[in-house]
């Protein structure tokens, strides 16, 4: 195990060294688990439905409805009416919303904005959903009277509109509360709304002015991603929905002595566990804190870029700055994501501004 042993010492380096530059990627670093490490000596896994008790018993399941318990409560759901699980990630989450709304309505068409996420389109086609793309405002924004004329035309077909808050590039956002009353004002009463909140859901409920983007303004399933905004060593993320829809497609298995609720059997309990241990160790105050940091970074970053004649420019609440498309040197260094003319940096939680100073800098300096 020698050349092993020695791989492995160059790859820990290796990965402490590329996460230092790091601008371009929703993902927070900033997390300590190292109290949670005795658990990893375990086989934990969550299998069947969070809310019922289950054969397997070693399991997070307790600590897992407390984290679904505190994102239904920040997204108003009804406190009557919730369920959800900690998912994979924020695809499966989105693929969870999706399936639930085939369910309820099996001849309904999928409408979504063509800057939604790639997972999205996806899990329409795993799922085999009709859809049409709806066309996207320049700030990123769904445009509201596409989508109005689009549904009229189709208004005999159930909807099911996808809505994002917080899109990829530009971070923009969704308005469900418009989304809704277009649909109303359209008489489409069979109608399902999944909010893809997978960044900009964690922080949404802090934002001032706010967005409406949850069960109070009309969703019917919102998903995140844990390992974004949070932050976790491993990829996951929380689906949210209402009990009453998810009760439509349970099914009793009697070998795991659960419902099969979920998307996959077999679930990672050790995610459950570290969302768990964030959100009592922040708390609601950490976690807007959390966000209020962010966002003074990120309008640091947007006026410091301008200041050197860049044009840069962000969404409303967002805490990722827009600018036309840098040089391919830079791009490499900060890990800087880019599509067609446009890049962004994303201020998570960990970039500080001594970071935006030195990315600014070399800015400058092309
Ligand atoms: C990241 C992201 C996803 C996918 O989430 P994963 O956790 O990577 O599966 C979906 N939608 C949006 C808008 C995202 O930013």
């Amino acid at each position: 195990m020698g050349k092993e042993k020695e791989y492995l010492k160059e790859l820990l380096n290796k990965i402490n060294e590329v996460s230092h530059n790091f601008l371009g990627y929703p993902v927070s670093k900033d997390f300590d688990y190292s109290e949670l490490s005795e658990f990893l000596k375990y086989p934990i896994n969550n299998i069947g439905d969070p809310f019922e008790d289950s054969t397997y018993k070693v399991q997070t399941h307790n600590l897992e409805r407390e984290v679904v318990d505190f994102f239904a409560q920040l997204f108003n759901a009804d406190p009557k009416d919730y369920w959800g699980y900690v998912t994979n990630g924020g695809s499966e989450s989105n693929l969870y919303g999706l399936y639930l709304a085939r369910e309820t309505f099996p001849k309904a068409m999928v409408y979504y904005s063509e800057s939604t996420h790639y997972s999205v389109k996806k899990n329409i086609h795993l799922l085999n959903i009709p859809s049409i793309i709806i066309r996207s405002q320049e700030n990123g924004e769904i445009d509201y009277d596409d989508l109005e004329s689009t549904l009229k035309f189709n208004r005999h077909k159930p909807a099911i509109v996808l809505t994002t808050f917080g899109t990829t590039m530009k971070e923009a956002k969704d308005d469900v509360s418009k989304v809704k009353n277009i649909l109303k004002k359209l008489a489409i009463h069979d109608s399902y709304i999944h909010c893809d909140a997978a960044l900009s859901g964690t922080y949404g409920a802090f934002m001032e002015p706010r967005i409406p983007f949850d069960f109070s303004d009309g969703a019917d399933s919102i998903s995140i991603s844990g390992h974004k905004f949070i932050g976790s060593p491993i990829p996951c993320g929380v689906v949210i929905t209402r009990r009453t829809l998810k009760d439509r497609i349970s099914k009793g298995i009697s070998y795991i002595g659960s419902s099969d609720t979920t998307i996959t059997g077999s679930r990672n309990g050790h995610s459950p566990l570290f969302m768990w241990y964030a959100i009592k160790k922040m708390g609601l105050k950490g976690l807007k804190e959390r966000y209020n940091h962010s966002s003074e970074t990120a309008i640091y970053c947007k006026d410091e870029l301008i200041k050197i004649g860049v044009k840069a420019w962000m969404n409303p609440g967002s805490i990722t700055v827009v600018m036309p498309k840098t040089s391919e040197e830079i791009k490499e260094k900060w890990q800087l994501a880019t599509q067609d003319d446009i890049t962004h940096v994303i201020c998570m939680p960990n970039v500080t501004k001594q970071q935006i100073d030195e990315f600014v800098n070399d800015m400058a300096k092309q």
